[in-house]
């Protein structure tokens, strides 16, 4: 029988009747064995977040040795959703807060609480289904540097979940090389059942959530864009990294490497076809040229010209070696025969360090030309479709083009599914309009 790992986020577990309709959905499909879970979120807007909730415990304690005030919302919130379950006759929330509060006072750490938000609706959906609760912190370690310990946690969660018919199990968080509890950075539970999904080599990762998927530009932008049924894990690499944002950026990365879709799927409306993520082999074309259009503002480019620049060895060695030493990331790097350009994200000069870094490149390389634009933003257009569709790039820039607007960079990426163009951040919403225009309409 096939298996499914599905993790509900924050909204779909916000209350008592969202956690019943969650235990509806994992029943009324056998293969739904092993469920990850966020920490309670938004009920609407304006609400606050369990986890947010958390922080705010974890600066009173620190503050005044104790967190009793804040964490008075969290108690009130934990036991409203076990009445609304109707479950406050028989499940003792009351002594699980307790303890938790009093964990919360004595370790003094923000990762211990934050996690916390996952650990109690984990025991309360575990609860609710009659399913067993399994504690991440069991299952889910992370290095001597921070980074998840595959080696170590694979073969414990597929030992642990093997004997069991299914399971809920928080997400979120793990335990650190010494033992302490430690979190992926926020919306991190995508990560965790992503992981679950890979240990337990899952048929499929259902990712359960408040949308029905992808949406091929963002709705802000472009009213009521297409949705996007199909995607490949490369395509939203590019598109979430440019901040299509439906999934934590990192959570692809454990089922890509065991070859496992990915299907988001809407708690609030099930009955929708959600967005399958297919790994390339498994990937089939669809009739878009372009799958999806994403951007992101604020960027500088760097421009350096030096004649016989392709002859010259260890040119760029130089020049990267200068960000090495600033502690700089570089997003992309599109050069010329004479010509390299670094495009880095505006926040690193927020400093006004951008003088200074011209500077030092100048000495690293003695350009003939050096030269940095800035408020520049990158929109990318994304899809497997492009590089075998003769005339896509002079459609995009004859878009562009007929909406006025000035190319100030072009990179296409070397696997061939996306060009970036970078563009002045006052014509961000104009480029982006007009690239869907273009492919969409
Ligand atoms: N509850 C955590 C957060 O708000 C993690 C998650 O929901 O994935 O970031």
């Amino acid at each position: 029988m096939s298996l499914t790992v599905c993790k509900f986020g924050g909204s779909s577990l916000a209350d008592g009747n969202n956690i019943t309709r969650v235990t509806e959905i994992v029943k009324s499909d056998p293969a739904r064995r092993f469920v990850v879970v966020s920490a309670p979120g938004k009920r609407y807007s304006g609400d606050i977040k369990v986890t947010d909730m958390l922080y705010e415990c974890y600066k009173e304690s620190k503050e005044k040795g104790n967190c009793s005030a804040a964490f008075e919302k969290i108690r009130r919130r934990f036991y409203s959703i076990v009445e609304e379950l109707g479950m406050d006759t028989f499940f003792d929330i009351g002594k699980i807060l307790d303890e938790t509060e009093r964990e919360i006072e004595s370790r003094k750490s923000a990762d211990f609480t934050a996690s916390r938000g996952e650990y109690l609706n984990a025991r309360v959906v575990a609860a609710k289904m009659g399913l067993p609760f399994i504690d991440a912190k069991d299952i889910i370690f992370f290095d001597k540097n921070g980074q998840f310990d595959e080696a170590r946690s694979y073969p414990l969660i597929a030992e642990k979940l093997e004997k069991c018919e299914g399971a809920v199990i928080p997400g979120f968080y793990g335990t650190d090389a010494e033992g302490n509890i430690k979190t992926f950075s926020r919306g991190g539970s995508d990560i965790s059942g992503s992981i679950v999904a890979r240990a337990v080599n899952a048929d499929l990762y259902e990712n359960w959530t408040d949308v029905s998927g992808f949406l091929a530009c963002d709705p802000r932008i472009v009213e009521h864009p297409q949705k996007i049924e199909i995607i490949s894990f490369k395509e939203l690499r590019e598109l979430s990294y440019m901040g299509a944002n439906v999934l934590h950026a990192d959570s692809i990365f454990p089922v890509r490497k065991g070859d496992i879709p990915i299907k988001i799927k809407n708690t609030f409306r099930p009955e929708d076809a959600g967005t399958l993520i297919l790994p390339s082999k498994k990937y089939v074309k669809h009739g878009n040229i372009v799958t999806g259009i994403a951007g992101k503002k604020d960027f500088t480019v760097i421009y350096l010209e030096k004649s016989m620049m392709n002859s010259e060895i260890g040119f760029a060695r130089k020049v990267l070696s200068v960000l090495e030493r600033r502690g700089i990331c570089f997003e992309h790097m599109p050069s010329g025969i004479d010509t390299l350009s670094l495009v880095i994200e505006s926040k690193y000069f927020a400093d006004g360090s951008l003088d200074s870094l011209l500077k030092e490149l100048s000495e690293a390389v003695q350009p003939d030309y050096i030269h940095a634009l800035e408020n520049i933003a990158l929109v990318a257009t994304v899809g497997h479709g492009m590089a075998s569709n003769i005339g896509t790039s002079a459609r995009l820039f004859k878009a562009l083009s007929d909406a006025g607007i000035n190319i100030r960079m072009i990179d296409q990426g070397s696997s061939e599914i996306n060009i970036i163009v970078g563009i002045d951040n006052d014509d961000y919403e104009k480029c982006v309009r007009a690239i869907y225009r273009e492919f969409f309409s």
